[in-house]
């Protein structure tokens, strides 16, 4: 395998047989898809790195997604949303330490009064940073007439990750109904994209019933789609959900660790200059895992301005609270 590397680098575009054989590759053989997607991200991006403040707007969410903490079914966390006075102070932090932007996410909902205040919000924080502060929104799948108000009142960037691109592997860790079918999914992301804005999308590393081919396939569909961002991490287990039973299939927290990272260097090396988040879940298995995935291609970290008293109840995985109680995250506002 080793010998094939450094041949399979050199090609202008990889095939998904590349593809497979890159990602399997072990840490010793890595080394140059490393080496290769530092390089090319020092010659693209720079070396700078960019801060998005992810606020955690609310865990209210209509879904049930298999995998996910804050799923509708899981009654162990009491339910917040943030006051409009919460979300404008972190932004204001954001702005006054000259973050890039700030992302608002959330579970999903649809109710006129949530896009109502969404829509409150998103014209406020525009006005404190005089437009200045970029906005990044993260609430699931919503309707044209919605993505295209909030796009109106200054969201210009979305991140709506496709989770799989498999769908049959999407029909395994969703309800298959309406609510969680993948076309939609899909066509969330053109909707994104038809209503003006910077597109994000991503996967999870490491799921159930999920094959290298499936990840190489990921690969490939961010470069069909031409996606701006990207933003994918390891799956972790949550034991308040229905796909804790497979924790006995999993590839060990390590390996999903290192797998992430190799996604990241090669999507670094396919798609030269979009934005790659290393992700809190990443940091959440390796405490440098943040800064081992900015060496391999990611330029944008996403420090959690969240108060304090509502992260407990905003946990999608295992391991998050542990994560949060060392995180260096700035700042710690009340
Ligand atoms: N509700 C919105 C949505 O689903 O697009 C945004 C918030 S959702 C909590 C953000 C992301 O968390 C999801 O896209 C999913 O990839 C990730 N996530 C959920 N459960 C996870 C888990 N157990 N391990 C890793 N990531 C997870
Ligand atoms: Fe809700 Fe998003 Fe979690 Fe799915 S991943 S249950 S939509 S918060």
């Amino acid at each position: 395998m080793i010998e094939m590397i450094p041949e399979i680098l050199k090609k202008d575009k990889f095939s998904k047989e590349d593809l497979v054989t890159l990602l399997s590759a072990n840490e010793t053989d890595a080394r140059p898809i490393y080496e290769m997607a530092g390089r090319i991200k020092k010659e693209f991006v720079g070396n700078k790195v960019y801060f998005r403040g992810l606020i955690e707007y609310s865990n209210y969410c209509s879904k049930n997604c298999y995998y996910c903490g804050i799923r509708a079914g899981n009654s162990r966390y009491a339910r917040y949303q943030m006051t409009d006075d919460e979300v404008l102070e972190a932004a204001k932090f954001a702005y006054e330490n000259k973050f890039a932007s700030i992302v608002m996410q959330s579970g999903e909902r649809s109710d006129h009064r949530f896009i109502d205040s969404v829509d409150r919000l998103l014209k406020e924080i525009t006005k404190l940073s005089d437009g200045k502060l970029h906005i990044t929104l993260s609430l699931g799948e919503q309707t044209e007439e919605t993505y295209r108000r909030w796009f109106e009142s200054g969201a210009h960037r979305y991140l709506l990750r496709i989770e799989v691109s498999n769908p049959e592997l999407y029909k395994k860790l969703h309800p298959n109904d309406h609510h969680h079918d993948y076309e939609n999914r899909l066509a969330a992301l053109e909707r994104l994209r038809t209503a003006g804005y910077q597109v994000g999308t991503g996967v999870m590393i490491g799921l159930p019933f999920q094959t290298i081919e499936d990840l190489a396939d990921d690969l490939i569909f961010f470069r069909d789609f031409d996606i701006d961002m990207a933003g994918m991490g390891p799956y972790i287990e949550h034991k308040d959900t229905p796909l804790f039973r497979f924790r006995g299939d999993l590839l060990p927290l390590r390996d999903r660790f290192l797998l992430s990272l190799k996604m990241v260097a090669l999507l670094r090396i396919m798609m030269k200059d979009i934005n790659i988040a290393a992700t809190t879940a990443m940091q959440t298995i390796d405490p440098m895992g943040r800064e081992k995935a900015l060496k391999v291609g990611a330029n944008v970290i996403m420090p959690n301005l969240t108060p304090v008293k509502y992260r407990q109840n905003y946990l999608l995985y295992e391991n998050q609270a542990l994560h949060r109680r060392r995180s260096r995250d700035l700042p710690v506002l009340p």
